[in-house]
């Protein structure tokens, strides 16, 4: 029998890789569990077998991560005092549900109210203008306004930048409030059921668990319900504040009530790794500078039975960027040296809020400017793709790149066909770009049969037992994917300038002057 062509060849390495990493045996590969570091031995075995060197700083595969969990260690305790009235305890699970802590087991915070609208602060908007809310607990709605671009929305929207806001004025403690559009997106409930749930951190060297505004600690969630009871008094009702937070513009203004909130959070010691391989430039100067292509190893671990399993296998989240990624590194260790430094990063912590690759980008593992990231995170590899999306291309120099690139796979560069999703701001990549990196995030597109691929992806696998190997995976449109993500990174390695943010690019803005 005559020997494999190169691209069969490559489609059975990704299958093995699959098959390994999607085992049962690997209970799902949650951070901090012994089937994430079973997974992350593998890894750095196929990157020591394939002439991948080691790029942790300590000459090692392994850039320990250590790490903190904290959860709700109870109910908690909400008082609410209107102006004049007697104290009320909010009720748990139907008024709001209790925030976590992971600086403290016991945070007391006892303060008035102070409503802020959305509470963004970014170009010409200030939803704190003319409010003072030093000393005060801050009270916000959850999201940010329609009108913004979507993944500007999903910046503004999310609780790490809002507490930021928060704190830089004096807060001393934040809740944030659903509508009732939110709780039918996702309802309540879905929050009461997870309430218990870890979260997990990074720690830095003094051992202090990294929290991002940490002196303005998150209370609690409340529902549309116990906001009701908030907004009690208020110069305008919940119902009026809804109506023109729809409309744009929600008012903002001090609510006649304080709250007396005490939580109590369960901590634990959590440790995990980076898995890191390097290869390093050929060119005398721009081996100085570093490429990462990043795919997160970790997924889920655990869950409640779906139809009698209850192990998350992640076979297309992310066992198949990780086998992208390993075939990537395979033919750079075997062909032409990269002028550039390559770091090929196998991550924890994704799954827990991108925690190993923020890590990794406040600490990198060398001296040299990390000059671009391209990160893959769950492509969908079901049926023979014929288009890929690079989210954020078109913020840096980094879209043309891709897009020569995909030309020369035959394949075409498509945009974003769900922007509503806000993705580029919900993966690993995302945390370089915090730290002013150029960045792409790298998907398959929605091209011959790649939109009910994805939709039946999400719908019937995504984050549950049944992303596993019994679905239909394409093992040749891998081996495509591979090829076509060795030419984005050939084309990073070798070209004589590095990316840079376009001007005026809104993340480049924001975060490129840390470079
Ligand atoms: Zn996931």
């Amino acid at each position: 029998m005559a020997a494999p062509a190169p691209a069969a060849r490559s489609a059975q390495r990704i299958k093995a890789h699959i098959a390994f990493l999607a085992d049962d045996l690997l209970q799902g590969r949650e951070t901090g569990t012994p089937g994430f570091d079973i997974a992350a031995a593998y890894v750095a075995s196929q990157l020591a077998q394939i002439g991948v060197k080691p790029g942790a700083a300590d000459g090692s595969y392994f850039q320990q991560v250590p790490m903190s969990g904290f959860r709700s260690a109870d109910e908690g305790k909400l008082l609410l005092t209107p102006k004049g009235g007697a104290a009320t305890p909010l009720v748990f699970g139907e008024d709001y549900v209790p925030g976590r802590n992971p600086l403290s087991p016991t945070t007391h915070v006892s303060a008035p109210l102070v409503f802020v609208g959305y509470g963004v602060v970014g170009g010409d908007r200030d939803d704190y203008a003319g409010l003072d809310v030093k000393g005060k607990i801050v009270v916000a709605l959850a999201g940010a306004p329609a009108s913004l671009q979507t993944e500007e929305r999903a910046y503004y929207a999310s609780g790490r930048t809002k507490r930021l806001a928060a704190e830089a004025r004096g807060a001393a403690g934040f809740m944030s409030i659903n509508t009732p559009a939110d709780e039918v997106r996702r309802p309540f409930d879905g929050a009461v059921r997870s309430w218990k749930s870890w979260g997990v951190t990074w720690r830095d060297g003094a051992g202090k668990p990294f929290s991002p505004a940490g002196s303005t600690p998150d209370l609690a969630s409340i529902s549309v319900k116990g906001a009701q009871k908030i907004f009690a008094g208020a110069p305008q009702s919940f119902a009026d504040v809804v109506k023109a937070a729809e409309a744009g513009t929600p008012p903002r203004f001090v609510l006649p009530a304080s709250l007396d909130a005490t939580l109590n959070t369960e901590l634990k010691s959590v440790q995990s790794a980076n898995v890191v391989g390097l290869i390093p430039g050929s060119d005398p100067k721009l081996k100085n500078e570093v490429i990462v292509l990043s795919a997160h190893l970790d997924h889920v671990g655990i869950t409640s039975p779906v139809k009698g399993d209850s192990i998350n296998n992640g076979a297309m989240d992310n066992a198949s960027g990780v086998a992208t990624t390993l075939e990537v590194a395979r033919a750079f260790a075997e062909g032409k040296r990269p002028r550039r430094t390559l770091m090929f990063l196998l991550n924890t912590g994704e799954e827990k809020g991108l925690v190993g690759a923020d890590y990794f980008a406040r600490n990198p593992p060398t001296s040299w400017p990390i000059v671009a990231n391209v990160n893959l995170d769950m492509p969908v590899l079901t049926y023979d793709f014929t288009d890929v999306v690079a989210f954020g291309a078109e913020r840096s120099t980094l879209g043309p790149a891709v897009q020569r690139a995909a030309a020369r796979s035959g394949v075409k560069l498509s945009a974003d066909p769900m922007p509503q999703e806000g993705l580029f701001t919900r993966s690993d990549h995302f945390r370089f770009v915090e730290q002013g990196v150029p960045s792409v995030f790298l998907m398959t597109g929605f091209a011959n049969g790649g939109e009910a691929a994805f939709t039946t992806f999400l719908r019937d696998h995504y984050h549950k037992p049944s992303d596993d190997l019994s679905q239909p995976i394409d093992y040749a449109a891998g081996a495509k994917f591979a090829a076509i993500n060795y030419e984005i990174t050939r084309e990073l390695a070798d070209a004589d300038k590095a990316p840079t943010w376009n001007k005026g690019d809104f993340f480049g803005t924001l975060f490129g002057k840390k470079r």
